[in-house]
């Protein structure tokens, strides 16, 4: 075995149906009373539903700032935190997805506010010390371990609502997170049980979601996966993948989850000749693939009736090349160098929403 070096990151998850009835316990539990609850407008009649939760345990929130938005730009931040303040708040309860836990991230990380999450979407923010911030419309993201919230609280029933679409691309954007943390440059055989597993658990949910939102089961199976699949986002280095999604979400303003799902088969093609071995490794958790990652992928895709063109979205032809010059432009670790042409061909295999091919 090659030695490797480890580090767990602290917290705490309570997870299953039904969990959120102890978010009073879990403020308690941080000798908290004060919470501000935090959502994006889309979802602050949900979260208002815990305000009775609180009350429950003789806890009266400090008010609700329900104006979380996508990149949490730094405006909306400076809003929230001078409504913090104004407030009283003794901590930060993060109820959304990526967007609205960003939010929580941001005011904890400048007031020193304890921040308890309860994650809605499959997208993994909650177990990492990232925080990806926009200024001036442009994203910078930043590490530190001060960022990692505290407790996460899983209930699946607040997923029930993830419309299938979302739910699919933000399942596809979780598995991600694994499957780069396979090739992890600083990745250890216990990231790869937490990533193989996550793996295999969403694989076999989604297409169930997809076509039964309601399946308690599949529900729980997603966010169990998301869930040690977002382990791996907080724990290992990403590559390709994630870089390439980056650079065309804040490049041409596509939306983060599908971006994820469409790129994703292409990078794993792309880096496929140097990683022979995580390629039979995903083969043997994606279903239907019969040895062949690509193919498993293609049909979990096809069955997850998502959309397979960054066209779709509104990144225009042109466009390819310039995305081609800015990812080249960044040098940055991955299991295959960063070869021009075939980053290019790639680039434009996602735009044109093509079935991924390892033959580049
Ligand atoms: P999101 O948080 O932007 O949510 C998308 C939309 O779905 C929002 O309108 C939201 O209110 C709604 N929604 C969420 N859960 C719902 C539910 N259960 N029912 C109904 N509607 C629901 O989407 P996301 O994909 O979770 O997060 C994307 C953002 O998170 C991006 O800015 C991304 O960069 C960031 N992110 C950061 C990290 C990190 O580690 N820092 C990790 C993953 C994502």
């Amino acid at each position: 075995m090659q030695p490797f070096e480890y580090t767990a990151n602290p917290g705490r998850v309570v997870f299953g149906s039904g969990s959120i009835k102890k978010l009073g316990d879990e403020i308690k539990r941080l000798n908290k009373s004060n919470p501000l609850l935090l959502s994006t407008p889309q979802q602050k009649d949900q979260v208002q539903a815990l305000e009775s939760i609180l009350k429950d345990a003789s806890i009266t929130p400090a008010g609700l700032f329900s104006e979380a938005t996508m990149h949490t730009p730094t405006h909306v931040t400076d809003k929230a935190l001078q409504y913090t303040k104004d407030s009283g708040a003794d901590c930060v309860v993060s109820f959304g997805g990526g967007s609205t836990i960003g939010l929580g991230k941001a005011i904890s990380i400048r007031t020193g506010l304890e921040h308890v999450c309860i994650p809605t979407t499959y997208a993994g923010s909650e177990m990492t010390p990232i925080l990806g911030e926009t200024a001036d419309g442009k994203k910078t993201t930043r590490s530190d371990p001060k960022i990692l919230p505290g407790t996460v609280i899983y209930d699946v029933d607040f997923t029930m609502t993830l419309p299938e679409a979302l739910s699919a691309t933000s399942g596809v954007n979780a598995i991600a997170h694994a499957v780069e943390a396979l090739y992890a440059r600083a990745g250890n055989p216990v990231m790869t049980l937490f990533a193989l597993e996550g793996i295999k658990a969403l694989a076999s949910s989604l297409p169930i979601i997809v076509n039964n939102p309601k399946d308690v089961d599949a529900r729980s199976k997603a966010q169990y996966g998301a869930w040690l699949c977002a382990m791996c986002l907080g724990s290992v280095g990403m590559a390709l993948h994630h870089k390439l999604c980056h650079t065309l979400g804040g490049s041409f303003n596509l939306p983060h989850a599908e971006t994820h799902t469409i790129v994703l088969p292409h990078a794993i093609a792309y880096n496929a000749p140097k990683i022979p071995e995580v390629m039979k490794q995903l083969a043997d958790v994606l279903p239907e693939s019969d040895g062949d990652t690509i193919k498993g992928l293609n049909i979990l895709l096809t069955k997850l009736k998502v959309k397979r063109g960054l066209k779709d979205f509104g990144m225009k032809e042109e466009d390819v090349d310039k995305a081609a010059e800015i990812a080249v432009s960044n040098p940055y670790w991955n299991p295959r160098d960063i070869e021009k042409e075939p980053l290019r061909e790639t680039i434009r295999r996602c735009w044109a929403g093509e079935e991924a091919r390892a033959d580049l």
